[in-house]
């Protein structure tokens, strides 16, 4: 169930109950690879850390640990002992990226596994198979990312295939909820679309998966190379024709900045391994900008990373420390930065919410998106 609380032009306040609970939307899912976010954090700091959906990889988790394993341990909520909403992608983005030597049909896909290289098959119904065994609260269809830089032609026959597949997840996921051993059989399918910077075959797509009254829908493909302003056209022109009435999800996206574009143009659920990432580098978000720890300037800098921060890194530690940490390649160093990093995200989502409850989010995006902007000038 998902309902339209509030909106401010396309903007949408949203809450959504699922069988794991309800997401407050706009919200950011942090991203945990293989059933755990990078950088020592368990299931015990993402509730301190104001975490409310969780992204596991359906690719990382077939090849290891299995999903049958998983299965066999009651599922990923059970396994990674988190009982909120899960999100599992399709697998089709790192089958696309990741994997060695594919080869593409119209059954689905053919590669070769990155850890061993064993030969591994996937398509419309094992992505679902697999997703149900992960039994996620909401499952992605299995799709093809094309290239941002293939050819008009390419991006047409693979959007094509892609809603041929939509069509053979929706059948597979309605057939495995009502399976008897279905561990989750309330998960949801959300479809995607698809069709690079051709800002008419995505609408086409737009318009074709609309029909097929999914759970929610996401925005594919961005984020893999193009200019910021084209993917802001793209929702501009995109989003539009999605129903509004259900979850828009822009998949792997993005900077803090990136975020606040896609909540004004209608999109409520984001993910992205930037906070993780930069986190285990060093690189801290803050209302003023980026900053890097390993910068000399915080060898004797008795300040949490950010004043008023309530995060678990922020209310005890300073940043002399945390360079210090980092320095000695202490593994606490980059706990406390990812630590940061996901509850600066979580913490704007928040604060988003609250200014989209108030009708003032245009006023609160132009005043965060100045702030950013304090430390990356001197920095
Ligand atoms: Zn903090």
């Amino acid at each position: 169930m998902y309902k339209i609380l509030k909106m401010e032009g396309r903007a949408k306040r949203a809450h959504m109950e699922t069988v794991h609970g309800n997401i407050e939307t706009p919200v950011f899912m942090n991203v945990g690879t293989a059933a755990a976010i990078k950088g020592a954090v368990s299931t015990e700091d993402l509730q301190q850390i104001g975490t409310q959906v969780e992204l596991s990889n359906t690719y990382h988790l077939h090849v290891r640990p299995g999903d049958e394993v998983v299965k066999k341990m009651g599922g990923l909520h059970k396994f990674m002992v988190w009982d909120k909403p899960i999100l599992t992608d399709s697998g089709g983005f790192q089958v696309f990226s990741l994997a060695g030597l594919r080869k593409i049909k119209e059954e689905g896909v053919y590669f070769h596994s990155h850890v061993d290289g064993r030969k591994i098959f996937m398509g419309p119904e094992e992505s679902m198979q697999i997703q149900s065994n992960l039994a996620s609260t909401i499952a992605m269809a299995f799709d093809e990312c094309p290239s941002s830089v293939a050819d008009r032609r390419y991006v047409q026959n693979s959007v094509d295939r892609t809603t041929r597949w939509l069509q053979r997840c929706k059948d597979k996921m309605q057939e495995l909820n009502q399976r008897e051993d279905t561990i989750n059989k309330h998960q949801l399918l959300f479809g995607i679309n698809q069709g690079a910077i051709y800002e008419d075959i995505r609408i086409d797509h737009a318009k074709r998966i609309s029909e097929m009254d999914l759970d929610g829908y996401a925005v594919g493909g961005l984020a893999v190379g193009e200019t910021h302003e084209e993917m802001y056209h793209i929702l501009d022109e995109v989003v539009p024709y999605l129903p509004k009435e259900k979850p828009t999800y822009l998949m792997g996206v993005g900077t803090p900045a990136n975020i606040l574009e896609g909540v004004e143009r209608g999109v409520d659920f984001f993910d992205c391994v930037y906070p993780s990432r930069n986190g285990r580098h060093g690189h801290v978000y803050t209302n003023h900008g980026k900053m890097n720890l390993f910068n000399q300037k915080y060898e004797l800098d008795p300040r949490p990373i950010e004043e008023g921060c309530q995060c678990p890194a922020c209310r005890h530690y300073s940043r002399a420390y945390i360079r210090h940490l980092l320095k000695a390649k202490e593994m606490l160093g980059m706990r406390l930065c990812v630590l940061h990093n996901l509850y600066f995200y979580n913490n704007m989502m928040t604060e988003i919410r609250t200014a989209l409850d108030e009708g003032n989010f245009a006023s609160y995006k132009r005043a965060k998106l100045a702030g950013f902007e304090e430390y990356d000038k001197k920095e």
